[in-house]
């Protein structure tokens, strides 16, 4: 589960990390409302949960009420990488003269988690990763210890950050890491902790991503989630479904039945050449109606330009699929998107036989079903 950055800045002030001054705001006279008891100039920030809104046009920096009319008008409303912006953080602009990154997240390697410490925050972290490895300081923390304060210290250091400002930022990086754990976060990061003026560190971004599974000991979070997941339709229906689904940012809408499964069809739209749309998970026992339902939730991304179906029969039955899919295609005079269909195990002959070939297209193996469905992804690009 993903916090909104507004949630997330919460979370962290409550902890005594610093950040921004700021107000939520869903129409363009609360904007301009916020604006003003905020004071100018202020950033204008939609509130959707991907990464890069400022080079998306989804952050703009105001500095009177005109000028935050214009911005609240083109931002709310708008789609951000397939995401409805219903809502913005006008937030006090913060002076900056440096933008730092830090972060916790889990080191699954190394079995362990780590905290993370950049002078060259503000940009895309992964390009950094990839073309500077060595610009990212790392501190594997045992979590039965904790984060001792000199691994904090040494991290600050081996990253660079300007030796008047350690004792800040590894005094942020120890609450965050603490945050982490108490919260039971998967990942929480600020990129970036902007440096201002008078030397002042101040959370200008938050991330904070949480185990759905700890949910149940976090009824604090739990309660945000709610209202985390208000802001983009597709996840409310997948929570109505009772679907584990994933928003990915690619065209090739997948379904599968079983975790494992669903990630190495989505392993095989990459190495094909495609971009998966999401992660989609029917879960065991499949029944018709729920593959309806799973053809309803991919068919309304405006991102997915083809579908396919990778079902592994155990418990879930090759001809109750099969049934299903028909049954849901059916009901359009136009199939919305090309759907192809891989069925394999309990039933999958049966399952063969009763899949309406006019409606969708069937192949035998997963690796064809996928270099399928991304070729008639590919078509639609072109
Ligand atoms: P993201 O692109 O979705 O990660 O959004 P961020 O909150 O990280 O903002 C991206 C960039 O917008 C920052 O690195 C800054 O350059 C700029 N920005 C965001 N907030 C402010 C602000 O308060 N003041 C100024 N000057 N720039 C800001
Ligand atoms: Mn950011």
């Amino acid at each position: 589960m993903k916090l909104h950055e507004y949630q997330a800045k919460q979370v962290f002030a409550d902890a005594g990390i610093p950040t921004p001054d700021s107000q939520l705001a869903s129409d363009v006279d609360g904007v301009v409302a916020a604006a003003e008891a905020i004071g100018y100039p202020v950033a204008i920030k939609a509130q959707v949960q991907v990464g890069g809104r400022g080079k998306a046009g989804g952050i703009e920096l105001v500095d009177n009420e005109d000028e935050a009319r214009e911005a609240a008008d083109s931002i709310l409303g708008m789609d951000l990488k397939g995401y409805h912006v219903d809502r913005v953080l006008v937030e006090e602009a913060v002076d900056f003269v440096n933008e730092l990154y830090v972060s916790v997240t889990m080191d699954r390697g190394a079995g362990k988690p780590v905290a993370m410490v950049s002078t060259k925050g503000g940009i895309n972290i992964e390009e950094v990763a990839e073309e500077t490895p060595e610009a990212i300081a790392r501190e594997h923390i045992d979590p039965a210890f904790g984060m001792h304060p000199y691994q904090a210290r040494k991290a600050v250091y081996d990253a660079g950050v300007d030796s008047d400002l350690a004792r800040d930022v590894s005094s942020i990086l120890t609450t965050l890491y603490q945050l982490w754990d108490d919260r039971d976060g998967s990942d929480a990061e600020i990129n970036p902790l902007m440096v201002t003026s008078d030397g002042e560190v101040i959370a200008a971004d938050a991330v904070m991503n949480i185990d759905e599974d700890a949910l149940f000991r976090q009824p604090e979070l739990a309660e945000m989630e709610e209202e985390a997941a208000s802001g983009d339709a597709l996840e409310q229906k997948a929570d109505e479904y009772d679907f584990d689904y994933v928003r990915l940012e690619g065209n090739v809408g997948i379904i599968g039945n079983g975790a494992g499964l669903v990630m190495t069809t989505l392993d095989l739209v990459d190495h094909y050449g495609g971009e998966p749309a999401n992660f989609l998970d029917v879960g065991g026992g499949a029944k018709a109606e729920r593959i309806a339902n799973a053809l309803d939730m991919v068919f309304s991304d405006e991102n997915v330009d083809s579908v396919v179906f990778n079902i592994f029969g155990g418990i879930t039955r090759g001809d109750e699929v099969a049934k299903g899919i028909n049954e849901a295609l059916e009901q359009f005079d136009e199939i919305p998107k090309p759907v192809v269909v891989r069925l394999a195990g309990t039933n999958w002959e049966e399952g063969m036989e009763i899949l309406n070939e006019d409606l969708v297209t069937v192949e035998q193996t997963l690796e064809a079903a996928v270099q399928r469905a991304v070729e008639y992804a590919d078509e639609v690009e072109a």
